[in-house]
């Protein structure tokens, strides 16, 4: 039985079970999904150029994962444009009172201009 290595989990597993990096694979080249997803690069030149079905339908699941952030990530973002922020908040809040600049009896006492001296009693009947 022939068997050749994977390039990604280095196993070696029958050739049967292998698939070329650079086809196609459920619309999309595995070797461009290496590289986008994974940092991977595969030259043509790649001694080893073969993939097993293992790590391909890895390779499905997380450009799937992928697919479905970046979908969601673009509808919270048009979300975000749609509603326009909400501010009615003032349901909780009192009406915020400033305290106002409370109308004291004024300080300025202006009535202290008659002496109020205790009368000094002088009406002493020193007669
Ligand atoms: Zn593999």
């Amino acid at each position: 039985m022939l068997t050749v290595c994977c390039r990604i989990c280095l196993k070696q597993i029958n050739f049967n079970q292998m698939l070329s990096l650079f086809q196609t694979y459920k619309g999309f080249v595995i070797r461009d999904a290496l590289l986008d997803l994974f940092n991977i690069q595969i030259l043509p030149t790649e001694m080893v150029s073969t993939i097993c079905k293992e790590c391909v339908a890895k390779v499905c699941t997380v450009r799937h994962i992928r697919d479905e952030f970046i979908k969601q990530d673009e509808r919270y973002r048009e979300m975000l444009r749609s509603s326009p922020a909400k501010d009615d908040s003032d349901e909780e809040k009192l009406p915020d009172q400033k305290p106002d600049i409370r109308t004291d009896p004024s300080p300025t006492v202006e009535s202290t201009t008659g002496e109020d001296k205790p009368a000094s009693v002088e009406d002493t009947d020193s007669t």
